[in-house]
């Protein structure tokens, strides 16, 4: 059986404070970093709490997922896409999803620039950097950001609000810290080099979240810490 409301509200006052806490010994203020709840696998209730808790945004993994269960979600809920993303599905994606988080190439980007015309929308996406330089992960080669940010900037359908990395499956938190500290020095080269402010670094989960926000995170996502294991 799916968890209660309550539960679910106990364990966001949790992970919030862990949020708070990280934030104080960063110096940081934590309404920098924005927790978007991760609904996969989960019912559309899961949902359904984030929005009665008051989050913005929940975050699902694979396009036909979000579209089955944003229907039976409440209305004003924003969703984020954060899973790979194939071209085949880049229209689905565009149609229903409020922002892309794993755009890494160029023919992605392409197709969801043509799709957002089509649609008459501009369309937020943040760019996917493996920084972890994990070949199990999707995401973009460091060495190949930049001519990603700037493809992306000369599009007009989209808007890059920053980048997005899924940190490495290593329990090191050593090695967490340099994946998560990578996308931020990448970040601040490619801000400094384009101009364009690249505000979001959408980056840390469950397990990294405290490596992530000492790197700068400003959005974590954050399933398991939530709604259980899947
Ligand atoms: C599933 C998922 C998360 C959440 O992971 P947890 O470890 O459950 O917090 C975050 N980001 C991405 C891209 C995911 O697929």
């Amino acid at each position: 059986m799916f968890i209660d409301y309550e539960t679910f509200s106990h364990r966001a006052d949790a992970l919030l404070a862990r949020i708070a806490d990280t934030c104080a010994t960063a110096g940081r203020n934590p309404a920098e970093v924005a927790l978007l709840p991760v609904t996969k696998t989960h019912p559309a209730a899961a949902a359904e709490y984030a929005a009665r808790r008051g989050f913005a945004a929940v975050g699902e993994n694979r396009v036909q997922e979000g579209v089955e269960k944003r229907p039976q979600s409440p209305a004003g809920l924003r969703w984020e896409l954060i899973g790979h993303l194939q071209s085949n599905k880049a229209k689905l994606a565009a149609t229903h999803f409020d922002r892309i988080q794993s755009v890494d190439s160029e023919k992605l980007l392409g197709v969801l620039n043509r799709a957002a015309g089509e649609l008459g929308r501009k369309l937020p996406v943040l760019l996917q950097i493996n920084t972890g330089d994990d070949p199990a992960k999707f995401g973009a080669e460091p060495a190949d950001a930049g001519r990603l940010l700037d493809t992306a900037l000369a599009l007009p359908h989209l808007q890059v609000d920053g980048l997005m990395t899924i940190g490495p499956l290593s329990d090191d938190p050593a090695v967490a810290r340099r994946t998560f500290a990578r996308l931020r020095e990448i970040r601040d080269g490619l801000a400094a080099r384009s101009g364009a402010p690249l505000r979001e670094l959408s980056m840390g989960m469950t397990g990294d979240l405290e490596a992530a926000i000492l790197e700068g995170s400003t959005l974590v996502r954050v399933g398991t810490a939530l709604y259980g294991a899947r």
